[in-house]
């Protein structure tokens, strides 16, 4: 059976879709709520992956080398430490507050374990990003930004993560337009938007009013294009993220992101190879993971 690549074109204007993550196990015993890529919406703008995991009263994490390609992977925490080894020698602790931005571009591998002597609990998303195609074959890069910018509106602090909120810019490098936000309510509301970026919204401790309509965790709300701004209220979080659609098919398979079957079937031959491409996480101790059979 050959792979075949998908899209679901950005709303031409303003949505309001909400979209219920369906749960996946990442590792034995690790459930999480995958809300990207969903069956009715395979990317918001540029994100094309959005797991939320926890918040579990203790943390439990080992995830064994693997390889990625063609994206950025981005770890964002809201209670717990997790320790970051990569392909370029990266040993990273990320703790929340903070955000590992690792770019695959043609090839990288990392793990992700909880941090030494950490025992406390674990809340957090991790998102990718897909690279447009005259990047998505650059070299990997890993970047850790310990200080983000917030901006205070009334109703809410936001931490940008990347891209913009109002006067607000984060420091993060990205490959096309986007935007991702920690917002905190304590009331109501309203975020300035780019209205050529698509944009969604998911709530991590609870109920909130989106523009009007309630969702709580495990819904994705999908925004649609053409808003200039965002009326949120509750007294929890939301995670925000949108960009420029990006306008390009895209295929994802196990952790490689790529545009074909054939491509995906090179990345897959070439990490069972043990290719150059991807390194080796060589601080892990045990065994790399390795790729599922194709389909
Ligand atoms: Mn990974």
């Amino acid at each position: 059976m050959r792979l075949e690549p998908r899209t679901t074109p950005p709303a031409d204007g303003p949505a309001m879709d909400l979209l219920p993550a369906r749960n996946a196990e990442i590792a034995p015993g690790v459930t999480v709520r995958r809300a990207l890529p969903h069956r009715h919406r395979r990317a918001v703008g540029p994100w094309c992956f959005l797991d939320h995991f926890g918040p579990a009263p203790r943390g439990a994490l080992d995830v064994a080398p693997h390889p990625h390609t063609c994206l950025s992977t981005v770890t964002w925490l809201f209670a717990g430490e997790i320790l970051h080894k990569d392909s370029l020698g990266t040993e990273q602790v990320i703790r929340p507050g903070q955000v590992n931005w690792m770019t695959a571009g043609r090839g990288i591998s990392h793990s992700e374990e909880l941090a030494p002597g950490y025992q406390g609990p674990m809340h957090g998303v991790q998102l990718w990003v897909a690279l447009p195609d005259a990047t998505r074959f650059e070299a990997p890069s890993f970047r850790h930004h310990a200080d983000l910018p917030v901006a205070h509106v009334a109703g809410a602090d936001v931490t940008v993560v990347a891209g913009t909120c109002g006067d607000v810019t984060s420091p993060v490098a990205t490959h096309s337009p986007l935007v991702a936000a920690e917002v905190r309510l304590d009331g109501a509301a309203s975020l300035p938007l780019r209205v050529d970026f698509e944009h969604a919204v998911l709530p991590i401790d609870g109920d909130v009013d989106v523009d009007g309509e309630i969702a709580g965790v495990g819904t994705l709300v999908y925004l649609g294009t053409g808003r200039e701004r965002l009326s949120l209220s509750g007294a929890g979080r939301v995670m925000l993220v949108g960009g420029l659609p990006l306008g390009e098919d895209l295929l994802l398979w196990w952790n490689f992101g790529g545009r074909s079957d054939a491509e995906i079937r090179t990345f897959r031959a070439a990490w069972e190879a043990a290719d150059p491409r991807f390194g080796s996480v060589d601080a892990y101790d045990g065994a790399r993971l390795a790729a599922p059979p194709l389909p």
